[in-house]
């Protein structure tokens, strides 16, 4: 999207646009498009390249562009994501992996910004419900899923692609339409607490170039109804005594037990997106004091 065109939006658009920043790569696998192939020149496919949390972090030697992704993670705090493929219409949603039902699940210390990735405990791993591996937001994925599929074109009706099999809503949990590890999305939420889609937006996996204004139509409401969910839910800001922001502040939300819990940044601000309801806080600091806070459905301190 153009900034001309982004400035001939409606004004609640340009709103959302002017308190929140938005960053694009244009083309994360660059040989997509000039080899119609999936991998880098080192024959690696970046999107099963990333430290999986449920494969006891393999991956370590990362790819070159998946390092600058991790390492981009660390500089801002990115809390809305959307990764943009073809090949299907639908939005899929997070996990993509699963412990598999093993007994032991693993467990992820929540690492201090800058530090490695770390395995310190192991758990039992709620994460499987039927044949799907369910995030503790789920409830805010599904939403962000239809917000996207009910706002484009045509992907909530699930059965546009015939190779494909219906997907009731246009969604669908991603370990449940085919489990993957290594993928960006499940990083992105369980290591930088940033909530990530995959869209698929194209039956062609490669669309010719004439298709891309058509397609372009077909997704624009979609992809700004999608931006507009960042400022879903709570975001605050952690002081001390002395009005000095906390970082790293541990921001729990009852009931929601992530793999690594949310933090609050070096400007001790944290953003949860949650949907409508009541919700109970407890932020903790390295000092090992704990507040609790309670939200109520209009977002209101109780
Ligand atoms: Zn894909």
């Amino acid at each position: 999207m153009g900034l001309t065109e982004l400035y001939s939006l409606p004004q609640r658009v340009r709103t959302a646009e002017n308190s929140s920043v938005e960053r694009r790569v244009p083309e994360a696998e660059p040989e997509l498009w000039f080899r119609l192939r999936r991998f880098n020149s080192n024959g690696a496919d970046l999107n099963r390249g990333f430290p999986d949390a449920f494969a006891a972090l393999r991956q370590q030697n990362v790819e070159p562009e998946v390092r600058a992704v991790i390492d981009w993670l660390k500089t801002e705090t990115f809390v809305l994501s959307a990764n943009l493929h073809g090949g299907a219409l639908v939005a899929s949603y997070p996990y993509d992996n699963s412990n598999g039902g093993k007994p032991s699940a693993i467990r992820v210390s929540a690492p201090p910004a800058g530090s490695q990735l770390t395995v310190s405990s192991v758990s039992a791993g709620p994460e499987l419900v039927g044949r799907a591996s369910i995030t503790p937001d789920d409830d805010v994925f599904v939403h962000l899923a239809k917000v996207y599929s009910y706002s484009h074109a045509w992907m909530s009706r699930g059965d546009m692609c015939k190779e494909n099999r219906p997907f009731q809503d246009g969604i669908i949990n991603g370990y449940q339409w085919y489990p993957l590890q290594g993928g960006m999305q499940d990083f992105n939420y369980v290591w930088a607490q940033c909530l990530e889609l995959t869209l698929e937006l194209s039956c062609c996996k490669f669309p010719p170039p004439e298709e891309l204004p058509a397609l372009w139509m077909d997704n624009k409401k979609a992809l700004l109804a999608y931006i507009q969910q960042v400022h879903l839910g709570v975001k605050g800001r952690v002081f001390d005594g002395s009005g000095v922001p906390v970082e790293n502040a541990v921001v729990e939300v009852g009931g929601r037990q992530d793999l690594c819990p949310f933090r609050t940044n070096q400007y001790g601000e944290y953003y949860r997106l949650l949907l409508p309801g009541n919700y109970t806080f407890t932020v903790t600091t390295t000092n090992t004091n704990s507040l609790f806070f309670k939200v109520s459905e209009n977002l209101h301190l109780l």
